[in-house]
């Protein structure tokens, strides 16, 4: 027995098709407690890329120590596949970072910054305007050497420690780090407070300052259960770039870590039954992620792969 289908009710207004930027093996995994085996990791990659995803965050050359979950990052991107029309980004604190990923022959980076100063000081050590002056040779030397880069902004729409955030405050950064040379951006929401209002009032005022729509990515977090909801506001906004881990991962319902990324299950069944093409087959991908929390030894957070898995096993 297959999963079941219905047929899609399209809603004027909204993109053709969404381009699904999959996060599960770099932000997901290093959110996890278990650290996975290089090989299982390869396999994951490459299951998602055979259920149809075309740029898959592959690992970060941030520091072990930081990291230890993606120490294996050089090993992870030797042993994957080419895949033709496939984008494997990796995330690159500084310029030792950048070193590293061009030695591995990656096509895009992804650097990570914060508009507020206390989660710069935390993550980063830095104040933000230490942070860009950080990023501006490692995106300056990275577009001279071909790559597409990719400037995550945590915190856009509340900070744990300063609370709001004002929507001025992630336009001033997010400007600046797009004057740095960035090609997309991708509007984090590390805690997952946001409402769909204040998604439309941020992507609203960054479009209105001069970053296209087209540019900009969104990251939802599903902490309070938003992060659909804020996914349709930005589609709606103009936005057509959607980060997501497979299976929720990042998000484990067990561990203190816990931040909940967007399960791309549960965003492909919204985007499917609105009509959206994304090139993805929902069932090959509920198997890798029913696979990987075999791999974890814990279930998937995603309501859709709970909803799905059972439909893939009875026979
Ligand atoms: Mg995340």
């Amino acid at each position: 027995m297959g999963i079941p289908t219905y047929a899609p009710h399209p809603v004027p207004g909204l993109p053709a098709r969404v381009r699904i930027y999959e996060v599960g093996p770099r932000d997901g995994l290093q959110n996890e407690a278990a650290v996975v085996p290089a090989e299982v990791k390869v396999e994951f990659i490459e299951r998602l890329v055979a259920a149809g995803l075309r740029t898959v965050e592959t690992t970060s050359f941030v520091h072990p120590r930081w990291v230890p979950q993606l120490a294996d990052a050089a090993e992870v991107l030797a042993r994957l596949a080419p895949a033709p029309g496939v984008r494997f980004p990796v995330l690159v604190p500084n310029e030792r970072g950048l070193d590293r990923a061009l030695e591995a022959g990656v096509q895009e980076i992804a650097v990570f910054g914060s508009v507020t100063e206390t989660f710069a000081r935390k993550n980063l050590n830095r104040t933000v305007d230490e942070s860009l002056d950080m990023f501006a040779p490692v995106v300056a030397r990275a577009r001279e050497e071909g790559l597409q880069v990719r400037a995550y902004l945590s915190m856009c729409f509340g900070d744990p420690w300063e609370g709001s955030v004002p929507v001025e405050r992630v336009v001033d950064v997010a400007a600046r780090i797009m004057s740095l040379g960035a090609t997309e951006l991708s509007l984090g929401d590390t805690i997952g407070v946001a409402t769909p209002g204040h998604v439309t009032a941020l992507i609203t005022s960054l479009t209105e300052a001069g970053i296209a729509a087209d540019d900009l990515a969104v990251h939802f977090h599903d902490t309070y259960g938003q992060a659909l909801a804020n996914t349709l506001a930005a589609l709606g906004s103009g936005v057509s770039t959607v980060d997501a881990a497979a299976g929720g991962l990042g998000g484990c319902p067990y561990a203190k870590s816990a931040t909940g990324n967007l399960s791309t299950e549960d965003l492909v069944w919204q985007l499917h039954g609105l009509g959206i093409e994304t090139g993805v087959d929902l069932s090959a991908l509920v198997s890798t992620s029913v696979w990987m929390a075999e791999q974890l030894g814990r279930p998937s957070p995603s309501r859709v792969v709970q909803a799905l898995a059972k439909e893939l096993t009875e026979v």
